[in-house]
C-alpha cells in the first residue's frame, strides 16, 4: 500500500457523480440514435454486416460502458462503434484516468 492509494474523498465522489450523469446522458443519446437507425435499416441486407468481410456482426458490451459491433470472423475481427459510442468510451476513459492520476 502506497500513500497514493486511498479511498474516494468527498470531492472525488462529486466528480464521479457528475461523470456518471454525463455518461448516462451520452448513453441515452446513443441509444436513441441506434433505435432510429435500426428502425430504418434492420430489414436491409446490409444491416449488421461487417463492411470488410460480410459476416453478421455481434453486439458486445465492454465494462457495461460501451457497446460495439464485433465481427465474429477470426480472420477479420473488425470492431465497429455506433454513433456516440466512441464518445462514451473516450469520456469514460478520461473520467477514469482523471480519477486515477488526479485532474
Ligand atoms: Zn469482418
Amino acid at each position: 500500500m502506497s500513500d497514493n492509494v486511498k479511498g474516494y474523498s468527498r470531492e472525488d465522489e462529486y466528480f464521479h457523480r457528475k461523470d456518471q450523469e454525463l455518461l448516462a446522458k451520452l448513453r441515452e443519446k446513443a441509444e436513441a440514435q441506434k433505435a432510429q437507425l435500426e428502425a430504418k435499416n434492420e430489414k436491409k441486407d446490409y444491416w449488421m454486416r461487417c463492411p470488410k468481410c460480410g459476416s453478421v456482426l455481434k453486439e458486445e458490451t465492454y465494462g457495461e460502458i460501451v457497446a460495439v459491433d464485433r465481427c465474429p470472423s477470426k480472420a477479420c475481427g473488425g470492431i465497429f462503434f455506433d454513433g456516440g459510442e466512441l464518445e462514451i468510451l473516450l469520456k469514460a476513459k478520461q473520467s477514469l484516468l482523471g480519477r486515477i492520476f488526479g485532474h
